[in-house]
């Protein structure tokens, strides 16, 4: 099913394995072409998603972090796309990558600075560490593409306090200054909304717990 985000630009869910992964495609009709964010290694799903493409062409793939579950699908994709792709990631989960069989030509790393556009819509990486260092949400117009870092009800797992203290930093000062309407797209599960995280993040403020000690599966 189709989700409208402009007069323009719709996108398509579809969940997949390994770990209920979403795959999201964001497409133009006006001009037909689309980018894909996240490549699971799921690869019946990937061939299903190519055969429905029809003559939708795919010119960019986004990985929102490197952690396999999203990113181990990417060299099948690649190759069995009918269209060159370039494919982004931020520049410090660039590591994972380069050990797959893809032409470096084709990968590409993104700040904050950098915008690619999806005909006249723009698609604006956000750097938001603490997940993975290189982890990047992806917004386009009120609609932000999560990955691990920010689920209803919580942020991604961290491995450390210190990335716990990135995690809670890049979601404060990144991603809950963004209009409150914007609909929250995680890289698994449901969708959420800026507004429901704000009000999540503050009770989880009030509690006042030492940041500085936690980390792991935390819930607002
Ligand atoms: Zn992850």
């Amino acid at each position: 099913m189709n989700t409208i985000i402009n007069n323009d630009i719709s996108y398509e869910k579809i969940i997949s394995k390994p770990l209920e992964n979403n795959i999201w495609i964001i497409f133009s009709k006006q001009t037909n072409k689309g980018i894909i964010i996240d490549a699971p290694p799921d690869f019946e799903k990937i061939n299903q998603i190519i055969s429905n493409l029809g003559t939708l062409k795919i010119e960019n793939i986004l990985i929102t972090h490197n952690h396999y579950d999203h990113i181990d699908g990417i060299e099948y994709m690649y190759a069995n796309l009918k269209n060159p792709v370039k494919i982004w990631i931020g520049k410090d989960d660039l590591d994972k990558l380069n050990e797959f069989s893809i032409n470096k030509n084709d990968i590409k790393t993104c700040t904050e600075n950098t915008n690619i556009k999806l005909n006249n819509t723009f698609v604006k990486f956000i750097p938001t560490p603490g997940h993975t260092n290189g982890s990047t949400c992806i917004l386009i117009e009120n609609h932000i593409f999560t990955g691990d870092t920010l689920f209803p009800g919580g942020p991604g797992r961290t491995s450390n306090s210190n990335d716990f203290e990135k995690i809670i930093n890049s979601i404060e000062n990144k991603l809950l200054v963004l209009s409150p309407n914007t609909l929250v797209h995680p890289g698994h599960g449901a969708d959420t909304k800026i507004k429901t995280s704000k009000k999540e993040y503050e009770i989880f403020k009030y509690k006042n717990l030492e940041i500085s000690k936690l980390s792991g599966n935390i819930s607002w």
